[in-house]
């Protein structure tokens, strides 16, 4: 087994989290993909083997163990840009339907792309901003049992954007870095005019590293 491979499932070990030999291959083809892509597109300010593997794959892995293990789960990632975590976490449990949205045409092109490459079905890559989109299809009103997102903005906006997607009783789960008591607070009014509840906070180290992030997750129960 190669070096990266080994970093990869052991650090999902680490996490405590299932990853199978065919996710871990397939997680190196997307590696390889959007280090070549990126060459010529502008996808990620990370670009080196360790950076891929640990603050994007096993730190988008770290949601794995919060998405219920029933059939026909989906996911909507808002802001995926290259496809985190949204992708990754197809990649492991590839029975999950989903969505990704980017308001940036070039990383929905990529995504598209990489979706082929990786034989993914049930993808559908979206171009568009997440406030408008709630607008244009109806259909995606309270109509996902999970919305994530990562790095897109501050809790209070980042609510106002993905709440609205979450089905009753389905969950928005916010990645986070170390710090976020303050935009949780500022966040909590808008959260429970939306009918959200911010029920659980759970703060992860990642492997190989001194990173901790946090995964915001809040229920909607109205
Ligand atoms: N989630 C990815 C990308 C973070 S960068 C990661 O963690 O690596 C933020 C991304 O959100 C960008 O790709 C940007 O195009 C997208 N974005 C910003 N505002 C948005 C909005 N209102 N609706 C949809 N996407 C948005």
């Amino acid at each position: 087994m190669n070096d990266l491979k080994k970093m990869l499932l052991d650090g999902a070990g680490e996490l405590g989290i299932a990853l199978d030999n065919t996710a871990a291959d397939k997680l190196l083809v997307y590696k390889d993909f959007l280090k070549e892509y990126n060459q010529k597109v502008n996808l990620t300010s990370i670009v080196d083997d360790e950076g891929i593997i640990v603050k994007h794959f096993l730190d988008s892995l770290t949601l794995l163990g919060e998405i219920g293990v029933a059939g026909s789960t989906s996911i909507i990632d808002i802001g995926t840009g290259a496809g985190f975590p949204g992708l990754v976490i197809k990649i492991a449990r590839e029975d999950v339907s989903l969505t990704l949205v980017d308001s940036t045409m070039k990383k929905v092109r990529f995504l598209e792309e990489a979706a082929k490459l990786l034989s993914l079905k049930n993808v559908s890559c979206i171009h568009a901003r997440a406030e408008e989109l709630i607008r244009q299809k109806p259909e995606y009103r309270e109509g996902f049992d999970y919305v994530t997102a990562r790095a897109v903005t501050r809790l209070p906006k980042l609510s106002k954007y993905c709440l609205p997607y979450v089905k009753l009783g389905g969950e928005f789960i916010a990645m986070k870095g170390r710090n976020y008591t303050e935009e949780l607070e500022e966040a909590r009014r808008i959260v429970k005019n939306l009918g959200g509840e911010v029920w659980d906070i759970k703060e992860i180290t990642l492997p190989n590293s001194d990173i901790v992030h946090s995964l915001i997750k809040i229920r909607k129960i109205i």
